[in-house]
């Protein structure tokens, strides 16, 4: 079983090496031993130290954290953190040989408190604090380096930059690497560091629900989060708005043909990431546009349509090819495509089946009455015509029932009302889409839940519903909503969108596919590679988390390229030191919360209103509500950033 042998981790000191342990400011916890795997024999990181074998040697391993601060990660804007890391650098190496003096241990020590105090950021900082700590905890090591050298080993290290930021972003995007760009108006630049992680950033700038902006260490230190996905978005705009055609360099196409299913977000970075490693890459969809989702499922005023075209247009330019209106189980089987000569095949294909309310009346084809919030959404973005009436009323409390709700109110409903049997705290919808449909006037009515719809000559007439209070936690951890007997009340609408939800629709599997389902549904895979019950076909996305994010998408279809890229050119796949590090991070903080915080206090700064049509000129037409910052608006939020990168190190045996 793990055993920590020494942790200093930010306040907490627990140190059981020699059977009596001290521990002091237990202000903090460290984190639980269960998330690391077995073969991790100390963690080093800005927050601090984690050992748990009795070989671990500090000496080699603060040389190894400094020389990939210097390598990777170093921002080389301070004399201190440049001059002092190389300083300590030149005296370990000399250290690890056996050429150096005790009294070199002096100089570190006062290079220690240099860098800890007097470099600009994070980085080399944590370096000093982590040097002081070797210095005063570890000194033996030192010594015997001192006197020895160090021999090799079998240790090796395995580091990962990170930042708060950083880590809750599903794609790992350089956050602090693209906001110092627009610091600098560097917006190419900046769209390069995005683009190394993620292929979509005029979409995600627009609707990711950026889960990095509530990790980010301002918002966490009381002040406003720096807005992390509003700067990608300007970045990305500018390049549209100046005509700048990105610097994606063609690459010759001689690998393996792979096929991708699904053109959306997962599909996509899948198809993007593949054609990156030369593969040629056909993407089959069922629709007949690309975006899956994103192309059908989310309203122009909040993804205009000229964004998605242009982004999918560049993966289209390198060469990715797009075969539209192509349905598997319908037209082509995954045998097929193998059969045709793909040497791959990649499952992207979403959760694109709405849930019903489950009224008996949902069947009766009641005049008013719609299948489902993503069904009206689609059939409204491929142009079919469709009406509301003028009185339309939504259920669900996530981001589609507000986009259909919004949707209803421009399309001339004057009156929209969205139910929800949770209370507003438990909504999973944005708050900022909330805040949104509000000022455009939609009302909301919590705790209450659609019991049956009421109708006349076959239209709809109103909806009965009753009232719930919320009661035990159900396995999600929201509390369950229950009904309250005899508190039934008619609401008055001749419209009605269930958007309770979506899930995947894999009926076009059949068995001969050899796909295995889980017990919820979705398509079941290695959760490693990604690859499903059949050899060679991978899958991501919605059809396997079930319905999650745009991020969520191009993180696992990003994933999924990277093992599908292993396994055509090796037969097989697994996790790269990379991925390995990402998983034990993720998994750290899943288990602990974030691993690493800022050190720099707060900076002085504006805090800027994005740019937003006005309330009333948003009805009658789809045109885009938010316009994002203006090029120094986004200098002044980008400025506020602290830059709070960090290296995570693991030292693996
Ligand atoms: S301050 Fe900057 S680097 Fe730090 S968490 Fe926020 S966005 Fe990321
Ligand atoms: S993609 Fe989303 S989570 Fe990632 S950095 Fe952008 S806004 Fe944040």
């Amino acid at each position: 079983m793990k055993r920590l042998r020494f942790g200093r981790w930010g306040s907490v000191l627990a140190d059981h090496r020699h059977g009596d342990e001290i521990t002091r400011r237990k202000t903090e916890s460290l984190p639980p031993l269960a998330s690391f795997p077995p073969n991790v024999i100390a963690l080093m990181s800005g927050k601090g130290l984690l050992v748990f074998d009795n070989e671990f040697n500090f000496v080699p391993m603060i040389r190894e954290y400094l020389a990939q601060i210097q390598a990777k990660y170093c921002c080389g804007k301070c004399i201190t953190g440049i001059k002092g890391s190389k300083i300590v650098s030149v005296i370990l190496d000399k250290m690890m040989q056996g050429g150096s003096a005790e009294s070199d241990l002096d100089v570190l020590s006062r290079m220690a408190d240099i860098l800890n105090d007097a470099a600009k950021c994070s980085v080399c900082q944590s370096a000093g604090e982590l040097l002081k700590d070797g210095l005063t905890f570890f000194r033996d090591d030192f010594l015997d380096a001192v006197r020895n050298g160090i021999s090799e080993n079998s240790v090796r290290y395995i580091g990962n930059i990170s930042a708060p930021c950083m880590n809750t972003c599903p794609c790992h995007i350089n956050i602090p690497g693209y906001v110092e760009m627009l610091q600098e108006l560097r917006y190419e630049e900046a769209l390069q560091i995005i683009r190394e992680e993620m292929p979509l950033p005029g979409i995600t700038g627009r609707i990711c629900p950026a889960p990095c902006e509530k990790a980010c260490s301002v918002a966490n230190m009381g002040d406003v989060a720096i807005p992390i996905k509003t700067l990608k978005r300007v970045a990305a705009d500018y390049e549209m708005l100046h005509a700048i055609e990105p610097p994606f360099q063609r690459v010759e196409l001689n690998g393996k043909p792979i096929a991708i299913v699904g053109a959306g977000p997962a599909g996509l970075a899948a198809a993007y990431y593949l054609n990156r490693f030369g593969h040629p890459v056909t993407v089959f969809e069922a629709l007949p546009i690309p975006g899956g989702m994103v192309g059908v499922g989310i309203p122009p005023y909040r993804q205009p349509r000229d964004v998605l075209q242009k982004e999918i247009v560049q993966i289209q330019r390198l060469g990715v090819e797009f075969r539209f209106k192509a349905r598997l189980g319908k037209d082509f089987t995954i045998q097929d495509l193998f059969d045709q000569g793909f040497k791959s095949v990649f499952l992207g294909v979403g959760a694109h089946k709405s849930s019903a309310l489950a009224l008996k009346e949902e069947k009766q084809r009641i005049k008013g009455v719609f299948s489902g919030g993503i069904d009206f959404l689609r059939d409204l973005n491929l142009g079919k015509k469709i009406q509301v009436g003028e009185n339309a009323i939504i259920a669900g409390g996530g981001n589609t029932a507000i986009d259909c709700a919004r949707t209803c109110l421009r399309m001339g409903a004057s009156q929209v009302t969205v139910v929800y049997r949770r209370t507003e705290r438990e909504m999973p919808a944005d708050l900022e889409e909330v805040e949104d449909s509000r000022e455009e006037g939609i009302k909301f009515l919590f705790l209450t839940q659609p019991v049956a719809v009421l109708s006349e000559n076959g239209r709809m007439t109103g909806l009965r519903c009753i009232r719930m209070e919320l009661g035990e936690p159900d396995r999600s951890g929201r509390r369950r909503p229950v009904p309250v007997e005899g508190t039934e009340f008619d609401l008055a609408g001749d419209t009605l969108i269930p958007a309770i939800g979506q899930i995947a629709d894999l009926e076009w599997l059949s068995g001969d596919d050899n796909i295995q389902f889980s017990r919820k549904g979705a398509i079941k895979v290695d959760p490693v590679t990604m690859m499903t019950s059949r050899p060679g076909v991978f899958a991501a996305g919605d059809a396997v988390s079930g319905p999650l994010t745009v991020v969520h998408g191009l993180a696992g279809g990003k994933r999924a390229a990277h093992m599908i890229h292993q396994y055509v050119t090796t037969g097989s796949c697994k996790a790269t030191e990379q991925q390995w590090m990402d998983d034990l991070i993720a998994n750290i903080e899943k288990d602990y919360g974030v691993l690493v915080t800022a050190r720099s206090p707060l900076r002085e700064g504006g805090k800027v209103v994005r740019n937003k049509l006005d309330v009333h000129d948003r009805i009658g037409h789809f045109l885009e509500v938010d316009s994002g910052f203006t090029q120094k608006g986004s200098f002044i939020e980008a400025s506020r950033c602290l830059r709070c990168f960090h290296l995570i190190l693991a030292a693996v045996k």
